[in-house]
């Protein structure tokens, strides 16, 4: 399941050094199978079509050859126009794609900008008033800055566009097509969808010049040695069952995942209470440490361990009987990529879920939908905590589509609304112009973006990753290259 991902490094890419040296810093080690497929082609400026979902590193994929390319022919963009337009559903997303394109791009002193619908178009028509490289945009409100003679479109020498499938969803496709008209055709352009249905097929077929034709298998079917179990619990019994389980059970060495760094930690604190020695890796931890305690688990020194989906990438360590979910990832294919790291090697696995409160349940139902089968619930929650919990997905084989879709003016989030958004963005700066160019602000993906499609093919060369939390340490404010 590594393996596609193990034989590139980000070195063999060519990428400009400081893009390289910001890669070291975010602590990408080995490019994703995406970004293995889509880097080396996008970089000499082909045309990409990829099929890739949320969480498989796609949009490192995009962004990476294409601050390398605008590094090889540094030109200063002319006022009200950018360089590079992304154009992506939602202004979640178009944050956080422009966090990535600041993060990738802290060393190059890039300027950028966001222009999404939902606040008002002033302080946006003056942070591209002076010219930017990258503007990550919603389609509608593109249009209205073009409309309003805010932006012109013909100096975009890269247009990227993201989660096509979506767009289509969300009624965006005829905004894309007008885009599209004020492009100059002499452009790179890089289109993903997580699901390639005819509508999008024939758009891309629209867009695109001789596209090179990228893909990350799709997970569906999980890996059926694995006996899974699925435990309702009380919130704040979680530890003591956790506890309890790995200490019962016959564990010769487990696997724990949260969904943060700090749901790690606390992890490990409360099964020290318990007397079960753990550790635990993610971001916060050193090399070191990772590798001290990746050794330890491996010689069995240590027999849990507790990991992020981000930090786990990478452990392969044979014998590992149980994979526990201490959060449910929300994410479904995320789940089939946690429950992969048992049963390695034809060992038979057991992966257990702690499933606690509604919005679980909800993930645990994508879930199901994603690998189509009903997992049994084993109830251990006090009487008093009973809900009444929704049955088990019943439809075997059933094909899960993007959820919660709103209008077209779903670019426009309500706060707190919970909707199909990945990460929502803290501190309601989805408004503001970014133009910051060093810290990025994440979250942990609150709602899978888009689901797999359900074709049966196993997990291999698919990595699924999270976004990990990162406060936003720097104040919003228009930074430019002096
Ligand atoms: P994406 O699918 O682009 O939203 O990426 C999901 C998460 O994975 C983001 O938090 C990225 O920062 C992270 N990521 C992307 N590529 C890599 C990589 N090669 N190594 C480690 N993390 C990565």
């Amino acid at each position: 399941m590594e393996s596609t991902h193990l034989l590139t490094s980000f070195q063999d890419f060519g990428l400009a050094e400081p893009i390289s040296r910001a890669l070291k810093e975010e602590n990408y080690l080995t490019p994703t199978p995406i970004q293995t497929q889509t880097i080396p082609i996008a970089i000499t400026g082909r045309d990409v079509v990829g099929i890739a979902q949320t969480g498989t590193g796609k949009t490192a994929a995009f962004a990476l050859p294409i601050l390398h390319r605008i590094l090889e022919n540094r030109i200063k963009p002319q006022p009200k126009t950018c360089r590079v337009l992304v154009l992506s559903p939602t202004r979640e997303l178009s944050g956080q794609i422009l966090d990535s394109f600041n993060a990738y791009g802290r060393h190059i002193r890039l300027t950028s900008a966001l222009a999404i619908g939902g606040v008002p178009m002033g302080r946006q028509v003056r942070s591209i008033m002076q010219g930017v490289e990258v503007l990550v945009a919603t389609p509608g409100r593109l249009l209205d800055l073009v409309q309003s003679n805010g932006l012109k479109l013909g100096q975009v020498e890269f247009l990227v566009l993201d989660e096509a499938d979506r767009m289509l969803d969300m009624g965006f496709i005829n905004d894309i097509r007008k885009v599209v008209a004020k492009l100059p055709i002499k452009r790179q352009t890089l289109f993903f969808s997580a699901t390639m249905p005819k509508d999008i097929a024939e758009l891309a077929e629209a867009m695109l010049r001789d596209p090179a034709r990228v893909a990350v298998t799709p997970v569906a079917s999980t890996v059926e040695r694995i006996t899974q179990r699925i435990i309702q619990v009380d919130h704040s019994n979680k530890p003591t069952f956790l506890a309890n389980l790995l200490k019962s059970e016959t564990v010769e060495r487990a696997l724990v995942f949260t969904r943060t760094k700090h749901g790690a930690d606390k992890v490990v604190k409360s099964l020290a209470r318990a007397g079960i020695t753990a550790d635990a890796i993610h971001g916060n931890k050193s090399q070191n440490h990772r590798e001290r305690v990746l050794a330890a688990f491996r010689t069995g020194e240590i027999r849990t361990l507790v990991a992020t989906d981000i930090a786990a990438r990478g452990i392969d360590v044979d014998g590992i009987s149980h994979v526990v979910n201490f959060d449910l990832p929300n994410i479904p294919e995320t789940y089939v990529h946690r429950i992969g790291r048992t049963a390695r090697a034809g060992a038979e696995g057991v992966a257990i879920s702690l499933i606690a409160g509604a919005e679980e349940m909800g993930y645990l139902r994508d879930i199901e939908k994603l690998i189509r089968i009903a997992l049994p619930r084993e109830d251990h929650r006090t009487p008093g905590h009973r809900e009444a919990a929704p049955p088990p997905a019943q439809h075997r084989g059933a094909r899960s589509g993007p959820r919660g879709h709103t209008g077209r003016g779903s670019e426009v989030a309500a706060p707190g609304s919970k909707g199909p958004r990945r990460n929502r963005r803290p501190g309601g700066n989805g408004g503001a112009p970014q133009t910051n160019r060093h810290e990025t602000s994440r979250q942990e993906p609150s709602r899978p973006a888009a689901q797999a499609s359900g074709k049966a093919e196993g997990m291999q060369g698919v990595a699924f990753l999270h976004r990990e939390s990162r406060p936003n340490t720097r104040p919003n404010r228009t930074q430019r290259p002096r």
